[in-house]
């Protein structure tokens, strides 16, 4: 099943909206604004956590291009047009890359098609990622992607939202038992810190949209299964190969993180 035809809801919030708002896009209703407010109220690193993570996909985006032969990415649960997409940061590097952008929302689709699309090497797809066999055979991914050759598979921020009932580690096992080796897969993911503010985070995720589950680094990597997870590791997503131009370090080279910066982590992983 795809979401082709699945039409925006403005009276309830939307993952992809609420996202949008605390990276300060305009692409969200005032629904959404609403349970932003409660991120940003009851969770105050909420912001800081969305443009750590986005940091930490740029990033990662930037050293498979640049580190491996790899030109071309599904990014699964790739969320609204935003500042430096996938496919951007790929072909800043490497102008042949080419992206399968993966969603659910619809407002996603409208807004993905006009911003995305502006050539052959991209594309934006409207079907679920627990469905990863509907993903795979869709007719554009089947036509961009050459699964003869590795992939880099973009689970960024996007396997919180897949409750335990639903298997994430099934779908991560899919795609790697699908792609050849030397294929890459990157991962962001909230990170438990089992203290009361992640507990509550997660209680306001779980009411809004019946997901959203903070996991431990032991759960994340064993999402990983068979993989191997590159240095260095699962790590806060700040700490994940930082640009140490960008943030404050201390003398002793450490960056000091806020407390809401350990609840992203970052990993990247690679089928041997
Ligand atoms: N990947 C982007 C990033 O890291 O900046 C966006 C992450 S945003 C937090 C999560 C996105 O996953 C939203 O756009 C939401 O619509 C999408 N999403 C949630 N569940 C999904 C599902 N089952 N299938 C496809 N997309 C989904």
């Amino acid at each position: 099943m795809t979401y082709e035809g699945s039409s925006i809801d403005p009276s309830k919030p939307s993952i992809a909206r609420v996202y949008d708002y605390l990276l300060g896009g305009k692409d969200n209703y005032a629904v959404d604004r609403e349970i932003g407010d409660v991120f940003k109220r009851d969770l105050p690193g909420s912001v800081a956590i969305a443009f750590a993570n986005r940091a930490a996909l740029t990033r990662a985006v930037g050293e498979i291009v640049r580190t491996t032969g790899i030109r071309q990415f599904i990014d699964l649960g790739s969320g609204l047009p935003t500042a430096d997409n996938v496919h951007q940061v790929a072909q800043r590097h490497a102008p042949e890359s080419r992206v399968i952008y993966v969603d659910i929302d619809p407002q996603v689709l409208v807004h993905g098609r006009a911003l995305l699309e502006k050539d052959e090497r991209t594309r934006v797809v409207a079907v679920d990622v627990r469905n990863p066999e509907g993903v795979r055979t869709h007719p554009d991914t089947a036509r961009m992607i050459d699964f003869t050759q590795p992939v880099a598979v973009m689970f960024s921020a996007i396997l919180h939202h897949v409750n335990d009932d639903e298997d994430p580690a099934g779908i991560v096992r899919y795609w790697r038992e699908n792609v050849p080796s030397g294929s890459y897969f990157f991962v962001s993911h909230f990170r438990s810190g089992d203290n009361p503010e992640t507990q509550e985070a997660e209680k306001v995720l779980q009411q809004t949209f019946g997901r959203g589950r903070w996991r431990t680094d032991a759960e994340i990597a064993s999402l990983l299964d068979g993989l191997e997870i590159l240095d260095p590791g699962i790590v806060p997503a700040p700490l994940w190969r930082p640009d140490q131009t960008a943030t404050p370090w201390n003398d002793s080279g450490e960056r000091q993180l806020t407390v809401w910066e350990h609840l992203i982590a970052a990993a990247l992983a690679r089928k041997p």
